[in-house]
C-alpha cells in the first residue's frame, strides 16, 4: 500500500470472482458452531484456490528484478544511419520501461551479491515495440548459445546439496577461456553495482541500423550513466545483503518517489557492413568490445526514469523483454547468441505467460498490432472480433508491405557447426581492462579473484592461472601467489 493512499468515502462491497457480494470475509461457513466446513463455501474455496496459483514460473536467468516507466529523448541526429522514427528528429519523446536484475539468484535473492546484471528496455515506439535486452557489461561469459544452458546451470544449484558452487562456475570457466573477459568485468569493482542508477548499461550484442537509402551499419549501444559509477566494496555488499536483500529495489523505488530520476546518455559505435569483414576483431564475438578509438562513441540521448509501477505483478513480474522485437531501421546481425536470443526469449515468456502474453497491458505495443494470429489461452483482448482469420483474403485483412524489407545480407561460406578456436585474441582484451584499472582496483580485483579460487581444487586453479598470465602476466603472478602456488 502506498503510505499517502486514502481511501474516501464508504468502502465498495467485496465480491466473488463472478461479481456476487459477499456477506462475511472472516468467518467461513460451518455445520453448527463447532462443525465441518460446507463445500457451499465458495468464497473460501475460491480464496484458497486462487491463492494456490499467485505464482507463475519465475524466469530461469534474471528472476529478480526491479523497473520502472520513463522516457528517452533524443539530443543528438542520428538518422544517416538509422531510419527508426523513435531517432527521427531532436527533442522527439519515447515511453519507454526499463527492468534490471541479478542473473542467477531466484525472486527473492540477495541484490547486492556480486553478478551480472541486466538492463532491459521496451521501447514503445510509434512502430511499434523495441527492446534492447542488455546488460551491465558490454560482454559475456561465451559466444555460442550451444554453451548457454550448461554455462547457467554453473551458477545454479548442485544437484545434490541445493547449493551454490564456485567448483562448477571456475571447471567451467577455465575449460571455456573465452569467458576471461566478462570473469573479469565481474570481479571487478563494477561487479557489485552501488544500485542501478550508478551502472551503466549496454545492447552488448552488435544490431544492425538502416537508413533510409537502405545502407546497413553494425551498431553497439551503450548507456552512460549520469549519476557516475559507484560500487560496493564485497564488504559492504555482503553486509547489506544481510541487512536488506532489496536495497537495489528499495532504493530505485525511492528515488523515484522524492522525484530524483536517474538519467542515463544513450551512444552508439557506428560500424559500416562492408567493415566487418576486414576489422580486426570478430564484430559478432559477445566475448569483445570494439575498441572506442576504433569506433568512438556517438552521443543520442537521454533516458529518464520518472514513475514508479503501481502494480509489481502486472507491470515489472509480467513484462516481457524481448530481443526480437525490433522496429523498422533497427534490426539483428550474424551474433550467434543475439540469433539464439531472437527465438529465445519470446519462448520463455509463452510458457512463463502464455501465448498471448504481447497483449498484457504491460506489453502491449502503442502502435496497432494487425495479424492473424488467433485464440490460445487467456484470450483476453476480443480476438479480433468477427475479422477474417487468414491471408490471402478478399475481406480487407492485413497485408505484408514490401516496403519495409531489409536490404539483403552478404553471407559466404559452407553451412558446418564451426569451432571458433580460443586465439590469443580472447586474453587481449581483458588484459587491456586490467591494466586501464588503477593500482587499487587491480588489488582488489586480484583479491577477488584469490578469495574465490581458494575454494576450488588445485588442477583448476592451475587452468585459470594459465589465462590470467595469458592476458597480463603481472595478474598471473599476483593471482598464484595469492593462492600459494
Ligand atoms: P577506453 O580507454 O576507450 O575505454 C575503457 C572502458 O573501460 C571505458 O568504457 C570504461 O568505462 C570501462 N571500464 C573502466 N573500468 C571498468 C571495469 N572495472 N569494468 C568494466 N569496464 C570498465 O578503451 P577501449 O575501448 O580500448 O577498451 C579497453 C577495455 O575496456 C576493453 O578491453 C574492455 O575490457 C573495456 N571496456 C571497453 C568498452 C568498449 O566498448 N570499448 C566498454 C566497457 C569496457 P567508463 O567510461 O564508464 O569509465
Amino acid at each position: 500500500m502506498k503510505k499517502n493512499d486514502k481511501s474516501e468515502g464508504k468502502p465498495k462491497t467485496l465480491t466473488t470472482q463472478g461479481g456476487a457480494p459477499v456477506p462475511d470475509n472472516q468467518n467461513s461457513l460451518s455445520a453448527g458452531e463447532r462443525g465441518p466446513l460446507l463445500m457451499q463455501d465458495v468464497h473460501l474455496f475460491e480464496k484458497m484456490a486462487h491463492f494456490n496459483r499467485e505464482r507463475i514460473p519465475e524466469r530461469v536467468v534474471h528472476a529478480k528484478g526491479a523497473g520502472a516507466y520513463g522516457t528517452f529523448t533524443v539530443t543528438n541526429d542520428i538518422t544517416k544511419y538509422s531510419k527508426a522514427k523513435i531517432f527521427s528528429e531532436i527533442g522527439k519523446k519515447t515511453e519507454l520501461i526499463a527492468r534490471f536484475s541479478t542473473v542467477a539468484g531466484e525472486r527473492g535473492s540477495a541484490d547486492t551479491v556480486r553478478d551480472v546484471r541486466g538492463f532491459a528496455i521496451k521501447f514503445y515506439t510509434e512502430e511499434g515495440n523495441w527492446d534492447l535486452v542488455g546488460n551491465n557489461t558490454p560482454v559475456f561469459f561465451i559466444r555460442d548459445p550451444l554453451k548457454f544452458s550448461d554455462f547457467i546451470h554453473t551458477q545454479k544449484r548442485e544437484p545434490h546439496t541445493n547449493l551454490r558452487s564456485q567448483i562448477m562456475w571456475w571447471d567451467f570457466w577455465s575449460l571455456v577461456p573465452e569467458s576471461l573477459h566478462q570473469v573479469t568485468i565481474l570481479f571487478s569493482d563494477r561487479g557489485i553495482p552501488r544500485g542501478i542508477p550508478h551502472m551503466n548499461g549496454y545492447g552488448s550484442h552488435t544490431y544492425s541500423f538502416i537508413n533510409a537509402k537502405d545502407e546497413r551499419f553494425w551498431v553497439k549501444f551503450h548507456f552512460k550513466t549520469m549519476q557516475g559509477i559507484k560500487n560496493f566494496t564485497q564488504q559492504e555488499a555482503d553486509e547489506i545483503a544481510g541487512k536488506d536483500p532489496d536495497w537495489t529495489t528499495r532504493d530505485l523505488y525511492e528515488r523515484i518517489e522524492k522525484g530524483n530520476f536517474p538519467k542515463w546518455e544513450l551512444s552508439v559505435q557506428i560500424m559500416p557492413e562492408l567493415e566487418a569483414e576486414s576489422y580486426r576483431w570478430n564484430p559478432f564475438d559477445l566475448t569483445k568490445v570494439w575498441p572506442h578509438k576504433d569506433y568512438p562513441l556517438i552521443k543520442v540521448g537521454i533516458m529518464e526514469l520518472n514513475r514508479n509501477v503501481s502494480n509489481y505483478f502486472a507491470e515489472v513480474e509480467q513484462v516481457a523483454m524481448d530481443p526480437s522485437n525490433k522496429v523498422p531501421g533497427i534490426s539483428y546481425s550474424p551474433d550467434k547468441m543475439l540469433q539464439a536470443r531472437t527465438f529465445s526469449y519470446a519462448d520463455a515468456h509463452r510458457y512463463r505467460l502464455g501465448v498471448n502474453y504481447q497483449s498484457l497491458p504491460v506489453n502491449k505495443p502503442k502502435a496497432m498490432v494487425s495479424n492473424y494470429h488467433r485464440d490460445g489461452h487467456m484470450r483476453f483482448d476480443g480476438n479480433y472480433g468477427d475479422s477474417v482469420i487468414y491471408e490471402p483474403n478478399s475481406f480487407s485483412g492485413p497485408q505484408q508491405n514490401t516496403s519495409f524489407k531489409e536490404p539483403p545480407l552478404k553471407i559466404s561460406g559452407n553451412a558446418d557447426a564451426y569451432n571458433q578456436p580460443t586465439t590469443d585474441d580472447d586474453f587481449i582484451q581483458p588484459g587491456n581492462l586490467y591494466r586501464l584499472m588503477p593500482p587499487d582496483e587491480q588489488d582488489r580485483l586480484v583479491q577477488n579473484f584469490v578469495n574465490s579460487l581458494k575454494t576450488v581444487p588445485k588442477f583448476i586453479q592451475e587452468r585459470m592461472l594459465k589465462h590470467f598470465h595469458k592476458a597480463d602476466s603481472t595478474w598471473g603472478d599476483r593471482v598464484a601467489k595469492g593462492l600459494g602456488i
